[in-house]
């Protein structure tokens, strides 16, 4: 059995979680909750490296990260689609890793399978929580290295399924709350996490990807080198810190309201 996940974040790529929620999950780790990652696709259609360089690069990230968990599914790169058979795949790993908090990219984006990532993992969720939809743990679903298997991270399910042949069958879960990371597109988030401490763990777990991020000639032209990635993710950073009054910060949108008990202990100064 996987232990229950407090925070699950899913994206399509390898690498999109590191980059739009890792100081995030970085932090809720350290405060001691179990954070996990699950990735749609592989990677096997990048410009540079190989799937199974992925795979290896992903585990180092999330130990950079702290996460208890990750996997990826075995949905094609550059074809995430919203298909009744994809999100039963995603609402799956909602049931097993039983999260209460999911991250999922903004709905809107450049590349098709951020977006589309958006509104699969929010159906999954939905899913994931109907009474009467059976689903159980089935390796197929799964990628059969899964890299955190590879990585001696904790990921108890996909041997344990293997064995009884996917027959687990899975309760029901719908989590409380879901957020969208922002960082993808230029949209004012309702609100930013100060990961001022953890920013230098997340730069550490984006150049875990050392097949994408480490100055190459493959690429070069769409790749930017070395210290301009770490310019930019310090502009992107720095600029959502300065709304949230601290000094890096990652953007997130929720779609309810707050809800305020006490006027004194809103945070963000306003004048
Ligand atoms: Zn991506």
């Amino acid at each position: 059995m996987v232990k229950d996940l407090d925070i699950l974040a899913i994206a399509a790529h390898r690498d999109d979680v590191e980059q739009t929620c890792g100081g995030t999950l970085l932090k809720a780790a350290q405060r001691g909750q179990r954070t996990g990652i699950l990735d749609l696709t592989q990677g096997e259609m990048g410009t540079r490296g190989t799937a199974e360089d992925r795979a290896r690069e992903a585990a180092d990230a999330a130990k950079n990260l702290g996460v208890s968990w990750r996997r990826a599914l075995d949905i094609p790169d550059g074809r995430v689609e919203n298909t009744w058979e994809n999100r039963l795949k995603v609402a799956s790993v909602i049931r097993e890793t039983r999260p209460r908090v999911v991250i999922l990219p903004y709905w809107k984006g450049r590349h098709p399978d951020h977006y589309t990532t958006s509104v699969l993992g929010y159906e999954a969720c939905f899913l994931a929580g109907l009474g009467k939809l059976a689903l159980s743990s089935q390796p197929s679903a799964i990628s059969p290295q899964a890299p955190a298997d590879a990585s001696g991270l904790r990921a108890g399910r996909p041997q344990e399924s293997r064995q009884d042949a996917g027959a687990t069958i899975l309760t029901p879960h719908r989590p409380f709350k879901i957020i969208y990371a922002t960082l993808y597109y230029d949209v004012r988030p309702t609100f930013v996490v100060d990961v001022t401490e953890q920013f230098e763990g997340k730069f550490a777990s984006i150049m875990a990807y050392k097949s994408q991020f480490s100055d190459q000639d493959a690429g070069k032209d769409i790749f930017p080198a070395h210290d301009e990635i770490r310019t930019r993710l310090e502009a992107m950073a720095r600029y959502y810190g300065m709304l949230g009054g601290v000094t890096y910060a990652e953007p997130f949108l929720q779609k309810e309201v707050g809800l305020v008990d006490d006027l004194l202990a809103i945070p963000v100064k306003s004048i």
